[in-house]
């Protein structure tokens, strides 16, 4: 169970609302990057695609806690 815990997670920080079909949708090829936050640094972002029309995705993540 300890082993699935950081896939659980990556599975749900990966569901994001697709626009186009409106309705949620765990991002296909989602992977994690920087963005650029306001006022300088980054914070963490999921980006993807949806699996069924390809619209691309976006997340933005909560701030890690060691960033504050
Ligand atoms: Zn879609």
């Amino acid at each position: 169970m300890k082993g699935l815990l950081p896939l659980l997670i990556f599975y749900l920080m990966a569901e994001a609302y697709c626009v186009k079909c409106k309705a949620k949708r765990e991002m296909a090829n989602a992977q994690q990057v920087e963005m650029q936050a306001k006022g300088g640094g980054t914070r963490p972002a999921m980006k993807g695609e949806c699996p069924v029309c390809k619209t691309g995705m976006f997340r933005i993540l909560p701030k890690p806690a060691k960033a504050v």
